[in-house]
């Protein structure tokens, strides 16, 4: 299958050579234009997402800023674009995430060699111990710490599992056969409502803060979703 690559440039001209210059190579593209707009095509992309071309110099977020969020919990490739002056180890110790760097103006040549590199590279599982966040809630996979606004949040073992489930793919909207077969695995022969139990008690310890924006939400026809709105 194709690779798909996500260009994250603001300057037009270069996006549109550079994007064709991808899909000649047989590369899917997504583009944003701005930082913001990366993290919410990451978002809903993720899944397919094969590596990231990230312009530095971006509006609204910078590229360092994106790359920070991406990496929170992301281990997806990275290739920045830098501006000439940034050279040698500050680039590299600014861009601390990222897979490689290239400095513009550069060689289409150059960028091809360099993803193909990088797309090549083995062992690129996801991290052990991701930190997931969305929003004010933070799950921290390594000290198994949930926290809501600063404040701890207590789950069992199951309610845990439904929440690092739904964290994994946000925004998905997961039947409830899905969420049984990730959490309680595809054996469980109980009632299929015992999802619906188990949402109500993630949404009594998570989404009940006063002040706070409901995460999980109940899609009609179809299930439940993690997500901001
Ligand atoms: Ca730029």
């Amino acid at each position: 299958m194709n690779k798909t690559i996500l260009l994250v440039e603001d300057e037009l001209g270069l996006v549109v050579s550079l994007k064709k210059e991808l899909q000649f190579e047989n590369y899917e593209v997504l583009v944003a234009n701005d930082g913001l707009a990366a993290l919410s095509v990451f978002e809903r992309h993720m899944q397919n997402i094969d590596l990231i071309i990230l312009d530095w110099m971006l509006p609204k977020l910078d590229g360092l800023g994106v790359l920070r969020r991406i990496r929170r919990r992301n281990n997806v490739p990275i290739i920045m674009l830098t501006a000439r002056d940034y050279t040698g180890d500050k680039v590299a110790g600014l861009t601390g995430g990222a897979d490689d760097y290239v400095t513009k103006p550069f060689d289409v040549e150059e960028l091809l060699a360099r993803m193909k590199a990088v797309l090549r590279r083995p062992n690129r599982i996801a991290t052990e111990h991701p930190m997931y966040q969305l929003a004010d809630l933070t799950v921290d996979t390594e000290k198994r710490r949930i926290t809501r606004k600063n404040h701890n949040i207590q789950l069992t073992q199951r309610e845990y599992k439904l929440l690092t489930v739904m964290f994994e793919n946000i925004g998905k909207a997961f039947t409830r056969n899905e969420l049984l077969d990730l959490v309680w695995g595809s054996d469980f022969e109980g009632d299929p409502n015992i999802v619906d139990v188990y949402i109500r008690y993630l949404r009594n310890k998570i989404d009940k803060f006063p002040n706070s924006k409901k995460l999980i939400h109940t899609v009609r026809g179809i299930g439940y979703s993690l997500s901001i709105d």
